[in-house]
């Protein structure tokens, strides 16, 4: 057992300072003054730090990305202390544009070992491309036969590297993922890769329009990527969809337009986009090709994990977003959307992942996943196998 003492704590909503009492993996009380023998128990004082949820990253390339420049881009896989590091106690793993040198195999095997690492995995099925390529044979047998697999993507839309899927096709998609989603108690979540396309959000509207699905069963991604899709997600997000912001960025995608998440966050909040619609999420592993004035490519930089709450902090401390609604999205919002029971939320009852910050600067000061130390007083204390 594990008793944080005095915490100031966000669940991700304020609820004041208190004791968190860990154990077995979960959090078994939240409240002021717990009193537990100390042979029992290793006490933590946590007086000077605020204790929030453990961070979902819900889009990483964990068995790596890119190869979009040849063979010698392709990413590297994802290492237990990144993920540590940025206090991201949840992951949900998926394939990109590669689909034939990387596979669901691999990603499955990734997703399990980070698991007996320490943190909790999910995956998505599918990659890119339509037709979807699975595990099992369909979307909805990958849903209903694997315990990992939580939805599917990401599927590319208004995207030079896209498929092109038809109406027909993405919503056939969709059908599958939620009939599956259904059926396992699971989201059924598509997550759709959105590119810099002028077709932007259309085809997602004309499902929603022509169909039956309900916006929920959709998380578009790399949403602030240009103003223009900026702007139409804003829309989206008032008619009721879910949008989902990259935090990974370079220099140069943000001199060409790309939308900084934490101004992007304050910019839907003002523009009156309900919070809990809003979620960050890394693409960790990714490839971020740095090309200079003449449109050579300078250096290939890799997407990190560490960037998903690095957009949270600077929401808060740059851009005066209120801590408990910055969290939301990267906390209680994926938690949701993606029906991750027990993560999310500081609770009795929820998986005991916990990250502790400084109360000023909000630098991450310990992580706790499944009831373990993975860091404390700012050291990493786990590493990944082979690290
Ligand atoms: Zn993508």
């Amino acid at each position: 057992m594990l008793l944080i003492k005095n915490a100031d704590i966000y669940a991700p909503a304020p609820v004041g300072r208190g004791d968190i009492l860990v154990a077995g993996g979960r959090i078994v009380r939240i409240e002021p003054g717990i009193r537990i023998p100390e042979s029992y128990c290793e006490s933590f004082d946590a007086a000077r730090l605020i204790a929030v949820p453990g961070f979902i990253d819900g889009h990483v390339h964990m068995t790596g990305g890119g190869g979009e420049g040849g063979y010698a881009t392709r990413t590297p896989e994802l290492v237990l202390s990144d993920a540590i590091r940025g206090g991201v106690t949840t992951i949900v793993g998926c394939l990109g544009t590669d689909g034939v040198t990387r596979s669901l195999r691999a990603l499955l095997a990734k997703a399990r070992g980070l698991d007996e690492e320490g943190i909790s995995t999910f995956i998505y099925t599918g990659y890119y491309a339509v037709p979807v390529r699975t595990l099992t044979g369909s979307i909805e047998q990958d849903l209903l036969l694997i315990d990992k697999v939580i939805g599917v993507g990401e599927i590319a839309l208004s995207d030079h590297r896209s498929t092109q899927p038809t109406f027909d096709e993405f919503a056939r998609i969709a059908a599958e993922a939620r009939r599956g989603g259904i059926l396992s108690g699971k989201a059924g979540v598509v997550n759709v890769h959105m590119g810099d396309g002028r077709r932007g959000l259309s085809l997602l509207r004309r499902i929603l329009d022509e169909t039956e699905i309900p916006a929920t069963q959709f998380l578009p991604t790399h949403i602030n990527r240009n103003p223009t899709l900026f702007q139409e997600g804003i829309s989206y997000a008032k008619a009721g969809g879910l949008v989902d912001l990259t935090t990974s960025t370079v220099s140069a995608f943000l001199d060409k337009g790309e939308v900084q998440c934490s101004q992007g966050l304050r910019a839907m909040l003002e523009a009156g986009v309900d919070a809990a619609h809003i979620t960050f999420t890394s693409d960790g592993q990714g490839s971020l090709p740095d090309f200079d004035e003449q449109g050579r490519l300078r250096r290939l930089g890799v997407g990190r994990v560490t960037s998903l709450f690095a957009g949270v902090r600077d929401a808060v401390l740059e851009k005066h977003v209120a801590l408990a609604t910055a969290l939301q999205v990267i906390t209680a919002n994926p938690a949701r959307i993606l029906k991750l029971r027990g993560k999310g939320h500081l609770a009795a009852g929820a998986d005991a992942d916990i990250v502790l910050l400084e109360p000023e600067t909000l630098e991450i000061q310990g992580v706790i996943a499944k009831g373990r130390w993975l860091m404390k007083d700012r050291e990493v204390l786990v590493k990944g196998t082979f690290e």
